[in-house]
């Protein structure tokens, strides 16, 4: 294993690219520019602005440009290279047909100041993406408007919040929070200027329904549950929890960002859900990873409909489309114009192209992965269901790193080595060492296996070489490196030829 992993480091650097600016030769080009035929126009710059030296730009003929970002494109993983089972993440196959839906110029060229009568079809499209959100969630409002999964949690703060204000209930401020949620639920509480309070859960997972009952009271404003929680159990206890909050004048908010487990089979109007938002970039199938971009529209009932940002879509009677409550002056939004509209219109290709029934499929499929897996690694892996999951797991390392030495970190970078994006690590913080795993429902049998015979070999080489694991991954193209500066302090800038010493 050591001497072929050392070929293949070998390889991996023979292989990768150098800076694009330290590649060609002058002279070269990749583009070739029409012939001007028109008028001959000459230089006006001032000579104050113009170079005197010729400018230090690399010169690629169209092979080594597309070998170039050919190559860079491979040494992240991708879902298109391999399984990226990131739980609570949802990282599933993105078709291509949404892409080619969201490209159609007759959409992507709009201007957003363009004329109402201009864009009809868009505005139709938007309309049909609304009322599908509603019949999924079992709500009869929606906005499309919140940018990401985050920013419809602080949206429904949002609206909770107006309601309340609107009935002179000024002092609803404590929103609780289980503490198998996800970890946006109190920052969005926070910014949104509301108290987040948090309610344990019980043994096998579940709020804690005497904790609830005794927290609620004049204060409350509503509760905030991630369902699935970040466990991937289902509350099964929902419309007690639902009826004990309404009881108290509270209103409920589902994080339904991960919808992919519920679609088609539940609906969260139906448990006495207020508010949802949906992650449309993870059950809807976008591109997304590294900051965006998203959609986490929001559905509501129509006693908080009212309270959504503008602008609305409102479907005339002869079938035309106009807009209402467009935010003036003053008026705050959390979005200008309609949101994201290219991951809005991706999502509409998705729920049109599947249909009820396909989505429905999408979640059954999605559940039967995720406990084919569950089911193939309690042997080996300890896992934290004992009646099964839905779309995801958690497991601990707990157990390896007492008898091996190896954490989850470990285990997740030795994952790295063999093709395969690490699962989620050390969230949710309930479960210690946790290994979050999401298969979703666009892997086959096959890749599920070959993911199970991965975790064996890793599982053999903790007890013979631990050492393998502590030191991984051997062959990415880099090393372990220091993941929270990579993301706070990232340095993207080319400094010139490398006179580092
Ligand atoms: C991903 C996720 C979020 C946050 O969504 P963003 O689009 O990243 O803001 C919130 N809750 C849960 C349960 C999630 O899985």
């Amino acid at each position: 294993m050591t001497g072929r992993s050392i070929d293949r480091q070998q390889r991996w650097n023979a292989e990768l690219p150098s800076s694009i600016f330290d590649k060609g030769s002058l002279g070269r080009r990749a583009l070739t520019f029409p012939k001007w035929d028109g008028e001959k126009i000459t230089a006006e710059l001032p000579a104050s602005m113009r170079r005197g030296e010729r400018a230090d730009l690399p010169a690629l003929s169209e092979p080594q440009v597309m070998r170039h970002f050919t190559q860079l494109s491979t040494l992240n993983h991708h879902i298109e290279r391999g399984m990226y089972p990131l739980g609570s993440c949802t990282m599933k196959y993105n078709p291509r047909l949404n892409e080619q839906i969201a490209a159609m110029s007759g959409l992507a060229d709009l201007h957003p100041e363009q004329d109402v009568a201009d864009i009809q079809g868009l505005l139709s499209a938007l309309k049909t993406l609304e009322r599908s959100l509603q019949e999924l969630t079992g709500l009869a409002g929606c906005s499309l408007i919140p940018a990401a999964g985050a920013n419809g949690e602080y949206l429904g703060m949002l609206t909770i919040r107006a309601l309340h204000v609107a009935r002179g209930d000024l002092d609803r401020l404590e929103i609780l929070i289980p503490d198998s949620a996800h970890g946006t639920n109190p920052a969005s509480v926070v910014i949104a200027g509301m108290k987040p309070r948090t309610i344990p859960s019980r043994q096998d997972g579940r709020i804690d329904l005497e904790a609830l009952r005794e927290a609620c009271g004049p204060q409350t404003a509503g509760i905030m549950i991630t369902n699935p929680n970040t466990l991937g159990l289902f509350e099964i206890d929902i419309v007690e929890v639902a009826e004990i909050v309404h009881a108290a004048g509270g209103r409920l908010y589902m994080d339904g960002a991960n919808m992919n487990a519920l679609m088609g089979k539940a609906r969260p109007g139906d448990m006495g859900f207020d508010v949802v938002h949906l992650n449309l970039h993870k059950t809807m199938s976008t591109p997304h990873g590294g900051g965006g971009p998203g959609a986490g529209p929001i559905c509501v009932t129509g006693e908080l409909a009212p309270f959504l940002p503008g602008p609305w879509i409102v479907e005339k009677e002869d079938g035309s489309f106009d807009l209402e409550k467009i935010p003036g002056e003053g008026d705050e939004s959390i979005h200008s114009y309609f949101g994201n509209v290219g991951v809005c219109l991706r999502a509409l290709a998705y729920i049109l192209r599947n249909g009820g029934n396909g989505l429905t499929r999408a979640t059954e499929c999605a559940v039967l992965n995720a406990n084919y897996l569950l089911a193939q690694m309690k042997g080996f892996l300890h896992t934290e269901h004992a009646e099964g999951c839905l779309h995801e797991f958690v497991a601990s390392g707990s157990e390896w790193k007492e008898k091996y030495g190896v954490r989850a970190m470990d285990i997740a970078k030795r994952m790295l080595d063999y093709g395969l994006h690490a699962p989620t690590i050390y969230f949710p913080l309930i479960v210690a060492e946790a290994l979050m795993i999401e298969p979703t429902e666009s892997e086959s049998k096959e890749s599920l296996d070959r993911f199970v015979g991965v975790m064996e070999r890793i599982h053999a080489e903790a007890q013979e070489n631990p050492e393998l694991l502590l030191q991984a991954p051997q062959i990415t193209p880099v090393g372990r490196m220091d993941e929270a500066a990579a993301a706070r302090e990232p340095d993207l800038r080319w400094a010139g030829p490398c006179n580092c010493g």
